[in-house]
């Protein structure tokens, strides 16, 4: 605020008091507007496999958990990120993307639905918008909400930091509500619930050895921490549930 000659700058005033709002406020509308960036940043930096085949099969297990959660079936879209890095996104909104290379991990539906699941949790239970409201609330008062303030341009810089938060990983609090979410939603969909437990062993695997999964590792917490949580949520989960480990083949062959 500009005090100078004794007269206070209302704009400013009022356009500091407008990022402040802008950072709390949000509706499902602007929620899907910055999923939609970030999934075109994501597309555009990985490329999308063009593979209709493999991607209708995707959709199919992941809507199937999707529609369990409390957002219901509507709105999701799951697609294949272009590289052998093994990661997984969720967007705002209901974007969720696996790589190619996570794909060649995971060895039955039952993995593949539990990671699907685990990224459903995140953007059912809103994890990106809360990370990009505390991020935003921290960059009120700085240089970058200078910029996020600049006419036209606020969504686009509120994107541009949630692309930077997607790649820094959620924390270990969201991560581990997003695993025991997951698990109880996959489970709800009638598959085994050990699934994602199991595929994160897979994911994980040798940093040392294996250059493709490191990418994973960096935005995730410990894999000792989060099966430890998992081992204990998995003694309340229903024994049984499907594995698919046959229509898991089928629908990604072309793989
Ligand atoms: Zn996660």
């Amino acid at each position: 605020m500009d005090v100078s000659n004794g007269k206070v700058d209302w704009e400013q005033a009022g356009s500091a008091a407008a990022d402040a709002a802008e950072a709390m406020s949000d509706s499902p509308a602007k929620e899907k507007a910055l999923g939609r960036e970030l999934s075109a940043n994501l597309a555009a930096r990985f490329g999308l496999l063009q593979d209709e085949k493999a991607t209708r099969y995707l959709n199919l297990v992941g809507l199937s958990v999707a529609r369990k959660s409390e957002r219901g079936a509507d709105g999701w879209r799951f697609g294949i990120l272009d590289t052998a890095a093994v990661n997984a996104y969720a967007a705002p909104g209901g974007w969720v993307f696996v790589t190619r290379g996570l794909l060649k991990r995971v060895h039955n539906e039952a993995e593949l639905a539990g990671v699907l699941a685990h990224e459903i949790a995140h953007v059912e239970r809103r994890h990106s918008m809360k990370a990009l409201k505390a991020g935003k609330l921290l960059e009120a008062g700085g240089k970058a909400a200078k910029a996020a303030g600049a006419k036209g341009s606020r969504l686009s810089a509120a994107a541009g930091l949630l692309i930077k938060l997607t790649d820094k990983g959620f924390s270990r609090a969201d991560e581990s509500d997003a695993d025991a979410r997951g698990m109880a939603l996959a489970g709800a969909a009638g598959y085994a619930a050990k699934g994602l437990p199991d595929a994160l062993e897979k994911l994980y695997g040798d940093d040392h050895e294996d250059k493709p999964l490191a990418a994973f590792g960096k935005r995730h917490p410990k894999l000792a921490d989060r099966k430890r949580a998992l081992d204990a949520a998995l003694k309340t989960a229903p024994e049984k549930g499907v594995w698919n480990p046959k229509r898991f083949r089928l629908g990604l062959s072309s793989l």
